[in-house]
């Protein structure tokens, strides 16, 4: 049990990476605080049923993490549940396909919001949660193989990303004398539903796994491999650094 007696949050968690990561939080002993957002009642019960099925209590929160007053309530309700916070992560985020010639304000603020606000916001109200209780936590970011390769017809989601990358790379430095870390982890190409046009579609998988060296699309539970060990103690002297679970995409890209 390498999160044993912690307390983490995940946003997003109600389904694809987050609720991997949420699972094996919960199977490596961690209180888990399970988000989910607003205005889905498929989200809702998806996270409900995983918090009843986890082998140490959890609880499942409604939040947008796009609103400031979200977030604080979410950071507020695991403490109030479990007496403090240990782990955050910050992997809620969507993308939106549009040519940078034809994209508009509301997508750039939507895909923005959700990416790169929402990882601030969480990391920040966490961070605070983290050196007013002492003893020093964990951040993990889920960045995307985008933080710093180019992807056309998704600017939004790849300045997202990018900016990700630097949020984590200084909150890295500017925490670390109060024992928190801050760490990125870059997917590649993951079977979820934020990709389910191409898993739906044969001749995108085709090309999509013809730039990966392993030669498939990776899983949840492939990702969260990395997120426990980042949260764990194993990992205390890891901080501002990106872990690619990409399958060699990175190495030979030349994008899907
Ligand atoms: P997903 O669509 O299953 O997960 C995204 C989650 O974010 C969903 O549960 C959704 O409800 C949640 N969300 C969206 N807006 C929200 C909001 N305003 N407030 C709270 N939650 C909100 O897809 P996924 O692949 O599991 O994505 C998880 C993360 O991994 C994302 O940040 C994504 O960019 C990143 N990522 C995924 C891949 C991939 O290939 N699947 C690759 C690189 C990075």
């Amino acid at each position: 049990m390498r999160l044993q007696g912690k307390v983490a949050l995940v946003t997003g968690a109600s389904s694809g990476i987050g609720a991997a990561v949420a699972q094996r939080f919960a199977a490596e002993g961690a209180h888990v605080c399970v988000n989910y957002r607003p205005a889905s009642d498929r989200d809702r019960q998806a996270a409900e049923s995983a918090v009843a099925a986890y082998p140490t209590p959890g609880i499942a929160f409604q939040a947008d993490v796009t609103r400031r007053e979200d977030v604080d309530a979410m950071v507020a309700a695991t403490v109030k549940a479990f007496g403090r916070l240990d782990i955050a992560v910050a992997n809620a985020g969507i993308e939106i396909k549009r040519p940078f010639l034809e994209a508009t304000d509301d997508e750039w603020a939507r895909v923005i919001g959700v990416n790169l606000f929402g990882g601030y916001a969480t990391a920040q109200a966490a961070a605070r949660q983290m050196v007013a209780q002492g003893g020093g936590g964990r951040i993990v970011f889920m960045s995307s193989v985008h933080e710093d390769i180019p992807f056309p017809g998704y600017t939004s989601y790849c300045a997202s990303k990018g900016g990700i990358r630097m949020l984590m790379r200084n909150i890295a430095i500017e925490l670390a004398p109060h024992g928190i870390t801050a760490n990125d982890i870059a997917p590649g190409a993951i079977a979820t539903p934020i990709n389910q046009s191409v898993l739906d579609d044969p001749e995108s998988m085709r090309n999509a796994v013809s730039e990966i060296p392993l030669g498939r699309f990776g899983r949840p539970d492939e990702v969260a491999s990395v997120a426990v060990f980042l949260a764990s103690d194993e990992a205390a002297y890891v901080t501002g650094s990106t872990y690619y679970v990409d399958g060699g995409l990175t190495q030979q890209v030349t994008m899907y």
